[in-house]
């Protein structure tokens, strides 16, 4: 069944993503977002290390994201994941044994509960939040975890996190 862009990117950003829309960036957010204990707790990524594995992420994005983010725009969001997590820890490969503490943005749904968010930039300069594991499944995910997600009620909401850590990013412990 042909879909045509405009078309999935509307059925990602309003029911897949759950996003909150776009915001002008001269307007404050809806939501707050703003960098925790990000000093302190976490051991970041090298540049360089972190530059090896946004390049080993690239080859596990699933062909559906290209439709509706460029390589620049995916790329810094890779670029993000990667310097927002602990420097031994992954959150696409490294399996389902340990949680993946997000140390980026966070924001709180409207159950006032913290969720882990990501902020795109467009070319147009205006800015997309996004809760990161709605993201990272879009991007990652395998069709029948995909298609699982998509059968999923609509919500603003991240999706649920099987560990019950609604701050760890590990794509294997997203509930689907
Ligand atoms: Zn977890």
């Amino acid at each position: 069944m042909a879909e045509d862009g405009a078309g999935m990117m509307e059925r990602v950003l309003t029911s897949v993503f759950s996003f909150f829309g776009r915001e002008e960036t001269e307007k404050k957010p809806r939501i707050s977002t703003f960098y925790w204990n990000q000093e302190k707790r976490i051991v970041q990524r090298l540049e360089e290390e972190v530059s090896t594995c946004v390049e080993i992420w690239h080859s596990y994005v699933h062909p559906r994201v290209r439709s509706i983010f460029s390589f620049a725009e995916l790329d810094v969001i890779l670029f993000q994941l990667a310097r927002n997590v602990n420097k031994d820890e992954d959150p696409i490969t490294g399996g389902s044994e340990d949680c993946v503490l997000w140390h980026g943005d966070i924001t709180v749904n409207n159950k006032m509960e913290v969720q882990a968010a990501l902020c795109i930039v467009h070319k147009d300069q205006t800015k997309t939040v996004g809760f990161t594991n709605r993201l990272l499944s879009f991007i990652f995910a395998d069709d029948d975890s995909y298609a699982l997600l998509q059968n999923l009620p609509v919500t603003k909401d991240a999706l649920q996190m099987a560990c019950g850590n609604q701050l760890c990013v590990n794509l294997a412990h997203i509930s689907i």
